[in-house]
């Protein structure tokens, strides 16, 4: 390989890098629209999808609305309000995830009895609520990794349990050793901890402008509700409690109250 050759592949090795400190954008169900407001020397714009605001940050000299697509969204045009007085196309684009097929011989979490039911549905009022919150934090976009273990579950997967037809999974699942640390992937507020039926032992962080963390399963929760948090502050430890096959790290990751895949978040695996 010639020295410049060697140079230019030097540097194309760093530009994932680059991209990796601001969110990637795929503007598909699960995924991320990114669309430029304006130039950042005007005040900072406001913008709404659905009836929702949404995150504005800035880079690279524009304000940009980064906007969470909710799965199950039909592919097509849509319209991104700016401002109350302009509008933004966003083109939404089709998206086929694959499907898993899971047995699990603890029919408890696959059929719950009505006081399972009960206590489940309880645990998705207070994890919606939680979901749903809008703080005015502008939050930091370069995530880290919580864990370095191997992706064991993707994003999106159409999921069977016992051959039943499950809502598509909506996090990333890492699979990691019982009782390793969970490193917070972004600074922010703890708002609410708890140990449901289906999720486990769980903890979400409002990292800002409705950009919200919920992990799942964990064996020990190391913070409490209104705790604020650094990047890379321990969370809890590795787990599997709630419904789950095995220790893992079930991560979700919402914007403007839409489940999106966290590795547009993710610099390249360490
Ligand atoms: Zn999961």
């Amino acid at each position: 390989m010639s020295g410049y050759r060697a140079y230019c592949a030097f540097i194309l090795s760093l530009l994932p890098l680059w991209a990796g400190a601001f969110p990637k954008a795929d503007p598909v169900p699960g995924g991320v629209a990114i669309i430029p407001l304006a130039s950042s020397a005007t005040a900072k714009p406001s913008a709404t999808y659905d009836g929702k605001a949404v995150l504005v940050a800035e880079h690279d000299g524009q304000w940009l609305a980064l906007i969470g697509i909710a799965l199950g969204t039909p592919a097509g045009l849509n319209f991104v309000q700016i401002n109350d007085n302009s509008e933004a196309l966003l083109d939404i684009f089709p998206k086929q995830y694959v499907e898993q097929r899971i047995t699990l011989k603890d029919n408890k979490h696959v059929d719950p009895n009505p006081k399972d039911l009960k206590r489940a549905q309880a645990d998705k009022k207070q994890s919606d609520k939680a979901l749903a919150t809008l703080s005015d934090t502008n939050p930091q976009l370069d995530f880290i990794w919580p864990h370095n273990g191997p992706l064991s579950s993707p994003f999106g997967l159409q999921r069977f349990f016992n051959d039943q037809p499950r809502a598509p999974h909506s996090g990333l699942d890492i699979a990691a050793p019982q009782g390793d640390p969970i490193k917070a992937p972004a600074g922010g507020k703890v708002i609410l901890v708890g140990d449901f039926f289906f999720n486990g032992k769980t903890v979400f962080i409002d990292h800002g402008q409705g950009l919200i963390s919920m992990f799942c399963h964990m064996s020990k929760i190391k913070v409490s509700t209104g705790q604020e948090i650094k990047q890379g502050d321990v969370m809890g430890l590795v787990g599997k409690t709630g419904r789950a096959t095995g220790p893992h790290i079930h991560w979700s990751l919402s914007l403007n109250n839409a489940r999106v895949n966290p590795l547009l978040f993710l610099p390249p695996r360490p």
